[in-house]
């Protein structure tokens, strides 16, 4: 319930609107979108102007399963046959990937991570002095840097003059990226939340965050209360930051604390970060 409460109001917001969302969850997944999709009635949808759907991933440790609910065919299921391989890349495209790994929680439990791809920067200046044109061939040219393209593919450099095409001209991808563009690291991104504390999983959890910029992971219990975290299939605090620790993070966002602690989540807070900044407390 913790992690699926909102989906309904993912729903309501989404609908009637010409959006397409990807969700992805662990086996079973199908089955519960299906039955938070029929706690309701869906009888006006089919005149909607705008067709929301949901492409739903449902991830076991081997394949992918996908399925498709459309809005305006009152979310049917609509079951794709391509059952995928699945090796620990969720999405992947020109601009970013998500790597899920399965965490034991008693129950498979997916970790995340979103990874950036390097950011392609147009320095304007240079653009400028080489007399070049801001445009649409500036995406192609990002996307063909991207893509890994051989420095001597020729792109093309064109503009418009009013409405007419205005000119043409073909420079080496190599000396495009020497000249005008400046390349930036993407950032990393991992979430981490219901895992119990035991070898496998926190190696899983280092080696997923491993050199992330901003980790956000659960910090269900105080290490005083390890026996109960244990029994709850949870992390502690301490257990937390020094995983984040060994992940080498840059920085850490603790949530998912029981709510035996309401109004002293700084406790948890404060033990999470000694363990963190390598402090025991
Ligand atoms: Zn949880």
């Amino acid at each position: 319930m913790d992690h699926f409460i909102g989906f309904d109001y993912l729903l309501r917001v989404c609908l009637g609107r010409d959006c397409h969302i990807s969700i992805f969850g662990p086996p079973g997944f199908h089955r519960q979108i299906e039955n938070k999709i029929n706690a309701y009635t869906w009888n006006l949808v089919e005149n909607y102007t705008n067709d929301f759907a949901l492409h739903v991933t449902e991830v076991h440790p081997e394949h992918k399963l996908l399925r498709t609910y459309h809005c305006r065919k009152a979310f049917e299921p609509e079951i794709q046959d391509a059952n995928e391989n699945f090796s620990g890349t969720l999405v992947e495209n020109s601009s970013f990937a998500v790597k899920g790994e399965f965490l034991d929680h008693k129950i498979p439990c997916l970790a995340y991570r979103f990874e950036e791809k390097s950011r392609v920067n147009i320095k304007k200046n240079a653009l400028l002095e080489m007399g070049l044109p801001v445009g649409a061939w500036l995406m192609d040219l990002k996307d063909r840097i991207l893509r890994g393209d051989p420095d001597d593919t020729p792109v093309r450099v064109w503009w418009k003059e009013g409405k007419q095409e205005g000119g043409e001209r073909f420079i080496p991808l190599g000396e495009l990226k020497a000249t005008i563009v400046k390349m930036t690291p993407g950032q990393k991104i991992a979430y981490i939340t219901d895992a119990v504390y035991n070898e496998d999983n926190a190696r899983k959890i280092v080696e997923l965050a491993y050199g992330s910029d901003l980790m956000f992971i659960e910090a269900m219990f105080l290490h005083e209360d390890a026996d109960k975290a244990a029994e709850k299939h949870h992390l502690t605090a301490r257990q937390a930051g020094a995983l984040a620790r060994r992940a080498g993070a840059k920085r850490i966002s603790l949530f998912h604390f029981s709510p035996k602690y309401k109004g002293a989540g700084d406790l948890l807070v404060e033990e999470a970060m000694a363990a963190f900044n390598g402090r025991e407390s």
